[in-house]
């Protein structure tokens, strides 16, 4: 029988970070991962999607060389080469989080853990005790149950692939269908996006989706709008047939990219017979403190469904950590004013309420909007011309600013600092007093009128 102050479930983005943070603070904690050391993000998500995006950015800006007068040609990327690089990098930073882990003496367990009853975890046949155990184990992508779906595969397929797919469907329009349809398009694939609504990012400012369905046909994807796949097959030439539900059919695909969502990884983990709440998706159910409704049982991450973004589980972790063992009994994570990235073709950058959402909250004679939409200064002497559009959304007589959407070149580095004034109950007024950079796309953002 092993004691510890903390046993953590999961070693992804907001274990590893409530793990060393608990650690920190001089809490023997055990860290318990049945795959690889640092969860979605570094293994099979941000890390080397980020990558690729890179790699589909060198090739549109090889297309863009000759406007700059270099002779460049874009050529055909060495996919294997390229993944081989990709793998080496997430390999060290594997290499890299083991050794934080040993340093910060938090104790690492290979296994699936299950936790037996309150306060003992078992792994491996052995016995972890701890009066606090947090659930940190993310989740996974979603195939659906229709005929024929096991012939696809997910974004856990994509980052296995060793050689380049020639015409891909994506089924799914949300991050990681128009982030992996970007991608592959850029490196030359023909990518069919199949949407089940009437555009993408449904969840997103009408003006970024908008926006984003124009950019997604500059680029030459196909989107099938009010298209959910029902069936898929595998004709007698050896391509893929995706049929939709209204009967519309489309085949010759070598790979289809299931990117319809991700459910949450909570079986197995012994949370029925502990009582632990979840929600009819498998969600565990959380409160605002990470609290799951069982005494010393918490959660954060993506096993949780709230935001299901890398920072937001780290802060969630660390807080957690900060209020179980550093003394600071009201820290909590506020989940307003989340900003996100979409790493789509272009990027899509959004911090606070749509428009909408700003209408609803604060009623429509409430809120003003500024927009704009302009032609980057990168592409004054290339063929292509894409647009840039911003919008913020203010509220209030001292028009605070409640929210912001840019899609363009370069969105997704200046959201970051746009946030920090927004957290820091920025208002128009204070956008105006603030001198603009020259020639940048974020002094646009100062000089709205
Ligand atoms: P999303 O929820 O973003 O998008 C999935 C989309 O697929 C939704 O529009 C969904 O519709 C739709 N869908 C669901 N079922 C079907 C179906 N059977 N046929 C067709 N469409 C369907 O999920 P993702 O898988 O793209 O990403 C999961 C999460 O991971 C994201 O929400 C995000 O939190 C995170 N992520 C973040 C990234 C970033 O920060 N850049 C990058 C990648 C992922 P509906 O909304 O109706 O369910």
């Amino acid at each position: 029988m092993d004691e510890f102050d903390f046993v953590v479930l999961g070693a992804g983005s907001g274990g590893m970070a409530a793990a060393r943070r608990a650690a920190a603070h001089g809490a023997r904690v055990a860290l318990i991962e049945a795959r690889r050391v640092g969860g979605t993000c570094v293994n099979a998500g941000c890390v080397p999607k980020k990558i690729m995006f890179n790699a589909a950015n060198v090739a549109e800006m090889l297309g863009d060389a000759s406007g700059f007068g270099f002779r460049a040609e874009r050529g055909k990327v060495d996919w294997a080469g390229l993944k081989e690089r990709r793998d080496q990098y997430v390999e060290r930073l594997n290499g890299i989080y083991a050794k934080n882990l040993e340093r910060d003496r938090v104790a690492y367990v290979a296994g699936r853990g299950r936790i037996v009853k309150p306060g003992c975890v078992e792994v491996n046949g052995r016995q972890l005790l701890a009066p606090h155990v947090l659930i940190a184990t993310g989740g996974y992508p979603i195939v659906p149950t229709i005929p024929g779906a096991q012939l696809g595969i997910t974004s856990n397929g994509f980052f296995e692939l060793e050689e380049q797919p020639r015409n891909v469907a994506v089924v799914g329009a949300g991050y990681i269908g128009v982030e992996l349809s970007g991608i592959l398009r850029l490196l030359g694939s023909k990518v069919t996006l199949f949407s089940r609504y009437d555009d993408v990012i449904t969840h997103f400012d009408p003006m970024l989706r908008a926006h984003l369905m124009e950019a997604l046909a500059e680029v030459g994807i196909d989107v099938l709008r009010k298209a959910e796949p029902q069936r898929v097959s595998r004709t007698e030439n050896g391509t893929l047939r995706v049929c939709s539900h209204d009967g519309r059919e489309v085949d010759g695909f070598d790979a289809l990219l299931w990117a319809v969502g991700r459910a949450p990884a909570s079986e197995g983990l012994g949370l029925e017979t502990l009582g632990v709440n979840t929600n009819e998706r498998g969600f565990v159910v959380v409160d605002g403190y990470q609290n799951t409704n069982v005494k010393g049982v918490y959660a954060v991450g993506d096993v949780t469904g709230n935001h299901a973004l890398t920072p937001v589980a780290i802060a969630a972790g660390r807080r957690l950590a900060d209020r179980l063992f550093g003394g600071q009994p009201g820290s909590r994570l506020e989940y307003d004013q989340v900003p996100t990235v979409v790493f789509s073709h272009p990027p899509v950058a959004t911090v606070g309420l749509t428009e909408q959402e700003a209408i609803d909250a604060h009623g429509p004679d409430q809120i003003k909007v500024y927009s704009t939409r302009f032609t980057n200064i990168y592409y004054a002497v290339t063929d292509r011309k894409p647009k840039t559009s911003m919008k913020l959304v203010v509220a209030g007589k001292d028009e605070k600013v409640v929210g912001i959407h840019v899609i363009g070149l370069g969105a997704d580095e200046l959201i970051q600092g746009f946030a920090v004034a927004m957290r820091c109950g920025a208002t128009k007024r204070d956008f105006d007093r603030t001198i603009a950079i020259h020639p940048t796309a974020a002094e646009e953002l100062v000089t709205l009128r």
